[in-house]
């Protein structure tokens, strides 16, 4: 899933653990992708392209069994969990960061080729619904949408929402083959796409963070906080 809209992820958060700062929220969500950008810069993961890039399915995330494996994204949010809650004694703020963490995994299984590994050192099975490479404008409508209802369920100002239109109309031509777009350039050039992803991910954290702060919803909604809308702690 691209960057606005793991964004939009931390609005749900945020919206039920009302009490959390959004930044840690914001990290959390983009924490598997950040170590991505890590560790393809580093060389210990690797993406790859075709010979000509039309579309996010000439993109390879060819070995990224750290960054986005199963077990290393539900350790790494058990872990979060664990320590902030247990270790800080925040408890709010531990399954906050424990959801965004998963919450990575869970977006990208939607929609990513077949690349996300049970575990590091297994090569197969490799999971993903396979949505960039079969039919990437689903995803593009797939993404649009959840970003649209995470907003929603925000109840976030049109700020916010013109960041999530315009952050996934952004990548429109990455995710069709008939849309041409600057992603010929990356053909040959994984860096420059790890790069792009970096500026991205940097870009709507900030701009979503700035964008969600507001005052506080006066009614409570779905997804509202139960220890602050039901005293009964339910
Ligand atoms: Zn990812």
């Amino acid at each position: 899933m691209f960057a606005v809209d793991h964004a939009a992820t931390a609005l749900l958060l945020k919206r039920r653990y009302p009490s959390v700062p959004i930044a840690p929220l914001l990290l959390a969500v983009q924490a598997m992708e950040i170590a991505w950008v890590v560790l393809n810069y580093l060389g210990v993961e690797r993406t790859t392209t075709a010979p000509v890039v039309r579309s996010v399915a000439d993109i390879h995330l060819a070995w990224m069994p750290y960054s986005h494996s199963v077990a290393t994204a539900l350790v790494a949010a058990l872990l979060a969990w664990v320590a902030i809650e247990f270790g800080l004694g925040r408890r709010e703020l531990g399954r906050a960061v424990g959801l965004g963490i998963a919450s990575h995994l869970v977006l990208d299984l939607l929609t990513h080729a077949h690349d996300v590994v049970l575990w590091p050192g297994r090569i197969s099975p490799r999971l993903g619904l396979g949505l960039y490479d079969t039919a990437p404008f689903a995803a593009f409508v797939v993404e649009l949408a959840y970003g649209v209802v995470c907003w929603r369920l925000y109840r976030g100002g049109r700020g916010l929402l013109a960041l999530v239109v315009l952050g996934n109309l952004a990548n429109v031509s990455l995710l069709s083959a008939a849309i041409p777009g600057p992603e010929v350039f990356l053909a040959g050039r994984p860096l420059m796409v790890v790069s792009l992803v970096a500026v991205q991910i940097v870009v709507t954290l900030v701009l979503t963070g700035m964008l969600a702060r507001r005052p506080a919803p006066t009614t409570p909604g779905p997804l509202a906080c139960p220890e602050i809308v039901q005293p009964t702690g339910l």
